[in-house]
C-alpha cells in the first residue's frame, strides 16, 4: 500500500517519473530541469497512459498505490482550499477517485478528521438528486 511510483515509465522507460501533483505545480522550465516526465497513472507517463487507456493493454499495468498518509495530507490541504470534488482532488493528488474514497473512508472509520469530506461526512462531488445519488 505504500508503494511509490516507479523511477521510470513502465512502458517507454522514460524517466524519472514525477508525481502528477508535483508536476502540475512546476513551470515549463522547472519541468525541463527535472529531466523527467509526468507520472500519469499506473506507473506510466502521460503519453503512455493515454495511448493504453481504453485498451486491454491498460491492465498490463497495475495501479500504483500511494501511501495513504500522503493522500490524506494532500486531501486535507486541498479541502482547506475549498476543494469538494473528489474526482478533481484525486487527479491533483495523483491517485484515482476510488482510491481516494477508500482512503478517506478508512480514515473516517479510524476517527481521523482528515477523512471528512463535508462536515456531515458526505462525500463531495456527489450532489443530492444527481444521477450518482440515485439507485441505478
Ligand atoms: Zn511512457
Amino acid at each position: 500500500m505504500s508503494q511509490a511510483i516507479p523511477k521510470s515509465c513502465r512502458r517507454c522507460e522514460r524517466g524519472p517519473l514525477v508525481h502528477g501533483s508535483r508536476w502540475r505545480g512546476l513551470t515549463k522550465s522547472e519541468r525541463k530541469a527535472t529531466g523527467g516526465v509526468e507520472h500519469c497513472a499506473r506507473g506510466l507517463c502521460r503519453a503512455c497512459y493515454e495511448s493504453v487507456l481504453g485498451q486491454d493493454a491498460l491492465y498490463d499495468y497495475e495501479p500504483v498505490s500511494r501511501n495513504s498518509e500522503e493522500i490524506l495530507e494532500e486531501w486535507a490541504l486541498l479541502r482547506s482550499d475549498g476543494m469538494t470534488d473528489l474526482t478533481i482532488a484525486a487527479e491533483r493528488i495523483g491517485t484515482t477517485r476510488a482510491a481516494l474514497e477508500k482512503c478517506l473512508e478508512r480514515a473516517r472509520k479510524a476517527g481521523d478528521p482528515r477523512g471528512q469530506v463535508y462536515r456531515n461526512g458526505q462525500l463531495g462531488g456527489i450532489r443530492q438528486g444527481s444521477m450518482a445519488g440515485r439507485a441505478a
